[in-house]
């Protein structure tokens, strides 16, 4: 009979209940050259296990990677926020994840995609999400067009292809993405590694002090690494040789002690500016230029422990922009309000009702909830109150504890673009990109990474409202890129 290979001191293996597992070589068969038996149960849970070894993937940001690391304040922003973990030398454990957007598990990491930077804050008050982009700004300023986005970037429904041709057609459809796309077709839209990249909160979110005044804020986290780039034809050729390369270039790093660090800073706007600021400062397709609001220091950001298991610390890791704290708050950015139903229901959808309860998404600090069974519940509060008010001691809300921030609203429900300030258009600011912080060596890479993928099967008349649209962001681009793709 052969063996199982064990060594003599290796521990044994279980059944999934405990007990020593009878062999993981060999099923039970009725003889040697028999069948196998319905009854041996052991193999049967390996297999059932197996089938469900995956969750579904995320719809959007499927493939990443990620690790752990901490964040320091550095600075004193404490008359801006009371959140405990922006005040000055506090120290909070973080979990950061990368991600292309538009790619499936397995997809490349080079390709020309916005990056995804989500971060976890185990912060002694709980979570706090900041689920962000390695660019400051969106395709779309309202959610209601969030799932026609993705789909135009994923697959045709009949053959299972990627289509430049349905990608450019919401693009053009959708002006409002000009500056994101315009962001995405400079060599910033293929990093050379996660490291080497800025993180953006890119919405528009609200701070506010122990006094309970309020403030607008952008987050921005400055690599410290220095930015790096591939051109289109590296990321092609990494593409083909290595799809994982960014997940193993962070592994890589970190596991040698190279720890990737971010410098966090933030623009803060006075809640009165709001109302009369040149551009709409919740619109998520614009930035608030540097000279409106300069860089004000916050901390040092470092990763410098990797994952132990990748799916059960980064593909079971649960992001969501509802994960705040007191001092922290939201803004009337539709795009942000979207989002803070859709995570926290993929979650619920993708890993289970229970998902923060998995180590990895668990609050450092106490969870003293009401919401009550659901599959997998782990942790429970015993034969507590199961409803609140109660006379038996159950936890209690407490509002100023909470600190909710809002903002005063008025007028009738409508379905409409949000009102437009003095200086708001589609193509201003990308723009401002192309002419005032472009090199000429950039601008030739923009117009050949566009001129690119327009020829790799843009049709008609997709291509010619390409071609208006590149004019729109600046003149003489979109001629070049017209002369390039051989349009009139
Ligand atoms: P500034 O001159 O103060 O800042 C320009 C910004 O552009 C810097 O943050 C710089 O980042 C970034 N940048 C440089 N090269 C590129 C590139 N190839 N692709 C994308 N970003 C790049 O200008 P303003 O703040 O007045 O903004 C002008 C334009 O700059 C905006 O319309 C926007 O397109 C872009 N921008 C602005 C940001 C903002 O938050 N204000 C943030 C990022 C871009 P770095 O320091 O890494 O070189």
């Amino acid at each position: 009979m052969s063996t199982e290979h064990p060594s003599n001191d290796s521990i044994t293996s279980t059944t999934e209940t405990g007990a020593p597992a009878p062999s993981d070589a060999f099923s039970l068969t009725a003889g040697a050259d028999g069948p196998i038996l319905l009854h041996d149960h052991h193999f049967i849970s390996q297999m059932a296990h197996f089938n469900r070894e995956r969750v579904p993937e995320r719809n959007v940001h499927a493939k990443g990677g990620g690790a752990f690391g901490h964040f320091t304040v550095t600075a004193d922003v404490s008359q801006f926020t009371r959140a405990a973990v922006f005040q000055p030398g506090a120290v909070t454990d973080t979990l950061l994840r990368f991600s292309t957007v538009a790619g499936e598990q397995g997809s490349a990491d080079t390709v020309r995609d916005p990056r995804g930077f989500a971060l976890k804050f185990y912060t002694s008050e709980g979570n706090y999400d900041l689920v962000g982009n390695n660019t400051p700004i969106f395709f779309i300023r309202d959610p209601m067009k969030f799932p026609h986005f993705i789909r135009s970037q994923k697959r045709l429904p009949d053959t299972g292809l990627r289509d430049n041709t349905m990608q450019w057609d919401f693009w053009t459809l959708n002006p409002e993405s000009a500056h994101q796309v315009t962001f995405l077709f400079t060599d910033r839209g293929t990093p050379a590694n996660w490291r080497q990249q800025h993180g953006f909160g890119s919405h528009t979110y609200m701070w506010t002090n122990a006094g309970g005044e309020k403030f607008w804020v952008k987050y921005h986290f400055l690599t410290d690494q220095g930015i790096a780039t591939f051109s289109a034809s590296e990321a092609a050729a990494v593409a083909a040789q290595d799809a994982d390369f960014h997940r193993r270039d962070l592994f890589e790093h970190i596991a040698r002690g190279d720890h990737p660090s971010w410098t966090l800073k933030v623009q803060i706007m006075p809640y009165a500016d709001a109302a009369a600021y040149r551009f709409n400062p919740f619109d998520i397709t614009k930035v608030w230029p540097h000279g409106d609001y300069p860089l004000i220091e916050v901390g040092r950001l470092v990763l410098d422990r990797n994952p132990e298991n990748f799916f059960a610390q980064i593909e079971q890791a649960a992001f969501e922009p509802s994960a705040l704290v007191p001092g922290i708050g939201i803004s009337p950015d539709k795009m942000l309000l979207g989002r803070m139903f859709a995570y926290a229901d993929t979650h619920r959808y993708r890993i289970g009702t229970n998902y923060l309860q998995l180590p990895v998404n668990q609050p450092k600090s106490p969870v003293n909830s009401y919401t009550f069974d659901g599959g997998m519940r782990y942790e429970h509060s015993g034969n507590s109150p199961v409803y609140s008010p109660n006379s038996f001691g159950g936890p209690v809300a407490n509002a100023e504890a909470a600190a909710e921030s809002g903002w005063e609203v008025d007028g009738d429900m409508v379905r409409s673009a949000s009102t437009l300030h003095a200086e708001d258009d589609d193509f201003g600011q990308p723009g401002t990109l192309v002419r005032q912080v472009l090199t000429d060596t950039e601008r030739v890479v923009l117009a050949n990474n566009v001129i690119g993928h327009l020829r790799a099967g843009v049709q008609e008349p997709v291509l010619s409202r390409a071609i208006a649209y590149w004019r729109a962001v600046d003149k003489g681009l979109g001629d070049t890129i017209a002369a390039g793709v051989g349009t009139p």
